[in-house]
Parts: C-alpha cells; sequence; structure tokens
C-alpha cells in the first residue's frame, strides 16, 4: 500500500481536514502520479455537504487532477517516470459496454468509477480524490496534459474545461454561433473562453455586473445582467446554443425564452432540487432542453490538445489547503475568479 496525505471531509457538511490513507499498489497497467495542483469544482462542495445523497465519508474531493508520474507499471504502453499527466472525474468504466465502445465511458451502462465519492469498479473499493498527494490510476485514464500548459493553470481543464467543451462540440459550434453563458464560475469561464476560441459570438448571462469586464476580457463579446428582466427582452430567441452553469435552483423557462428557433440549452449545473419547465417553453421555438455529463477520456484528450492549440487555460486563484473551508464559503457567494486551485506542497 501506498501512504498518501490528503485533505478529506470527515462527515457531510463538517469542515475538511488532513486526513491519510493508503493508495494501492501499482499494478501492470497502472501509473503512480505525484500531485503537484487540484482545481476546486463547485461538485466538490455539492458532495461535501452531501446535497446529492449517499455520500461516502471520510470523502478526499477532487477530480481536476495534474502531477508527474512518479512509478508505471510492467504493461503500461502511455506513459514514463516524469511524464506531466492528468485525472479527471473517472478513474474506470466497464469498458465493454455500448457507450464505452463510443468512448463515451462517462455514460457507461455499468456506472463509471467516479474518481471519489464512489468506489471502483469491483463496487466495495473506496475512490479518493485529488486533495491528496498522489494517486493511482490505471493508463486508460489518465491524460497527457501537453507541456506548454502553465500547469496550475490546467489543471481546471480536467473538469471544468472538458464539461464546456463536449456540449460545444456535440452542438458543432462554429465561427459566428451565438452562444450564451450563464454564470460567470469556474464552468462558465472556460465556456466563455473554448466556445470563443471555436469562433462563437459569445454573451456572458451572469448575476454580477462587477464580473462585466471580466466576461470581455475572457472572450466574451456581450454581457447581459440576469437580475434584470430587461435582459431577457432583449435578448429574446438570440442564442443557437445556451450552456448554463448555475449551481443553485433558478428558472429554466426564463433562459429558454432566449433560445431560437431548433436552438438548444444544454444544462450543466446540477442544482439540488427539481425545477419546473412549461411545455410552451419548448413547444415556441421547437426548443431543445437538455443536460451534458463531463466527456469521454478521448474527447478529454482532444481537449487538452485543443487548449494547448489555441493557448486557453484556467484563471486561477492558487490556494494553501489550509484555505480551503474559506474558498467553499467565497465559492458559495459567487466569489472566485475563476477558479480555486490546491498547491500540493502547501499539504
Ligand atoms: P462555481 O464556480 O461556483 O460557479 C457557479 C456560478 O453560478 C457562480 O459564479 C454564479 O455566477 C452562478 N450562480 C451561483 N449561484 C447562483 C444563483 N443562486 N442564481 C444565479 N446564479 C448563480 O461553480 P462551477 O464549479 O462552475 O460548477 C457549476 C455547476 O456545475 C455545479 O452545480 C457543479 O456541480 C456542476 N458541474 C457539472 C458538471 C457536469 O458534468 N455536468 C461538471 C462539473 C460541474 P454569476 O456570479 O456570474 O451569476
Ligand atoms: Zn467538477
Ligand atoms: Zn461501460
Amino acid at each position: 500500500m501506498i501512504p498518501t496525505k490528503a485533505y478529506a471531509a470527515p462527515a457531510a457538511s463538517r469542515p475538511l481536514g488532513p486526513f491519510e490513507f493508503d493508495r494501492r499498489e501499482v499494478g501492470p497497467k497502472d501509473i503512480l502520479i505525484e500531485i503537484a495542483f487540484c482545481g476546486v469544482c463547485h461538485t466538490d462542495i455539492h458532495q461535501v455537504r452531501d446535497e446529492w445523497g449517499g455520500g461516502s465519508f471520510p470523502m478526499v474531493p477532487g477530480h481536476e487532477i495534474v502531477g508527474r508520474v512518479a512509478r508505471v507499471g510492467a504493461q503500461v504502453k502511455g506513459f514514463k517516470e516524469g511524464d506531466l499527466a492528468g485525472v479527471g472525474c473517472m478513474v474506470d468504466s466497464c469498458r465493454t459496454c455500448a457507450n464505452c465502445a463510443r468512448d463515451l465511458e462517462q455514460f457507461c451502462e455499468k456506472g463509471a468509477a467516479y474518481t471519489y465519492n464512489g468506489t471502483e469498479m469491483d463496487r466495495r473499493t473506496p475512490t479518493q480524490g485529488g486533495y491528496s498527494s498522489r494517486i493511482v490510476v490505471d493508463e486508460a485514464f489518465a491524460l497527457h496534459v501537453p507541456a506548454s500548459l502553465d500547469l496550475a493553470a490546467a489543471a481546471p481543464l480536467l473538469c471544468a474545461g472538458i464539461t464546456t467543451y463536449s456540449p460545444l462540440r456535440h452542438f458543432h459550434t462554429k465561427s459566428g454561433d451565438r452562444v450564451g453563458v450563464v454564470g460567470l464560475g469556474g464552468l462558465g469561464h472556460m465556456a466563455v473562453k473554448l466556445a470563443a476560441a471555436m469562433g462563437a459570438d459569445v454573451t456572458m448571462l451572469s448575476t454580477s455586473a462587477a464580473k462585466e469586464a471580466d466576461a470581455r476580457r475572457l472572450g466574451a463579446a456581450g454581457f447581459g445582467l440576469t437580475s434584470q428582466d430587461a435582459t431577457f427582452k432583449r435578448l429574446a430567441g438570440h442564442f443557437d446554443l445556451i450552456l448554463d452553469t448555475i449551481s443553485a435552483p433558478h428558472d429554466y423557462n426564463k433562459y429558454l425564452g432566449m433560445v431560437r428557433l431548433d436552438g438548444a440549452m444544454v444544462l450543466l449545473g446540477v442544482p439540488p432540487e427539481p425545477t419546473p419547465v412549461a411545455a410552451t417553453s419548448l413547444i415556441f421555438g421547437r426548443r431543445t432542453l437538455t443536460g451534458s455529463l463531463i466527456g469521454g477520456i478521448k474527447e478529454t484528450q482532444e481537449m487538452l490538445d485543443f487548449c494547448a492549440e489555441h493557448k486557453v487555460v484556467s484563471d486561477i486563484e492558487l490556494i494553501p489547503f489550509q484555505s480551503i473551508n474559506e474558498a467553499y464559503g467565497r465559492m458559495l457567494k459567487g466569489d472566485v475568479r475563476y477558479r480555486f486551485v490546491l498547491d500540493l506542497k502547501t499539504l
């Protein structure tokens, strides 16, 4: 077993604190990554607070993991010692079902093995995430992080990056498409950067007037304040695609009104409570309301390579482990610009 230092929540809604546990030995197809940085996703907060139920504690969150390979198993082909490597939201899947065969492991029919607050595919061994010194993972679920990217700022690509890249690709976003991004946090700021890099005409839709200048710097051509009804009137029927990253309950119907004929709104945020949708919000304008879950491993690598080509990384605030509970508090107030990243040197 490989001793590992970490920060964990001992029980639901309790503050995180130091914790030690063992990683498994490096198997023939595994790599051991010494973690350098781990991003802080709002999903970590939902799960630590057990807002979606079924949480398993003590919980070591973290699924935006980057570091260097320190050991490789005998049969590993794609990585060698010293390589940069990343791990996102999944560490395994069945690899044989129809969805896995289509490189959509996130939709594995047997249920993927999530990086933390889940189990390995044996359904017994709990998984623990990247707020930790090291991780052992099958090379099939590890990503190559391009060396040209700033490593700390690349960490959030492993979740916030792929979660916004995947629906942009699925809806064939191209030059001139009108894309609305709702909520300027970790996912939202990546959505703006990636959509702009694809040539889209991006509008940021935010509750925070103070974020307008940042939204424009990140690549948004337009800005709408969602606390004002005038915004929804001005942009009625405007967008080909809306990516909704809001983490709290809100009225989807209002946002659907801004989608044009045959356009789509994709839910990425996961509010803990359901919200009613009126049939008329979809019928008028033949609109699509859908959701999207991270992205498959192949697409995650494609996204990382796209980011290297277009020089896209996250805007981060690097924090020590000792500040994690305070960082959660700030994220809950929408006060993050635009992703906290934990520096493993401080563990
Ligand atoms: P975040 O950094 O905290 O950003 C969320 C943003 O939503 C805030 O900055 C704020 O933006 C807006 N917001 C928050 N509360 C709001 C409210 N009550 N009303 C209106 N707007 C509000 O969170 P994140 O890490 O980007 O994650 C966002 C959501 O995506 C979370 O629910 C997370 O679990 C989910 N997620 C889903 C996937 C997936 O695969 N689908 C992957 C990762 C994360 P403004 O200040 O601009 O209004
Ligand atoms: Zn995440
Ligand atoms: Zn599968």
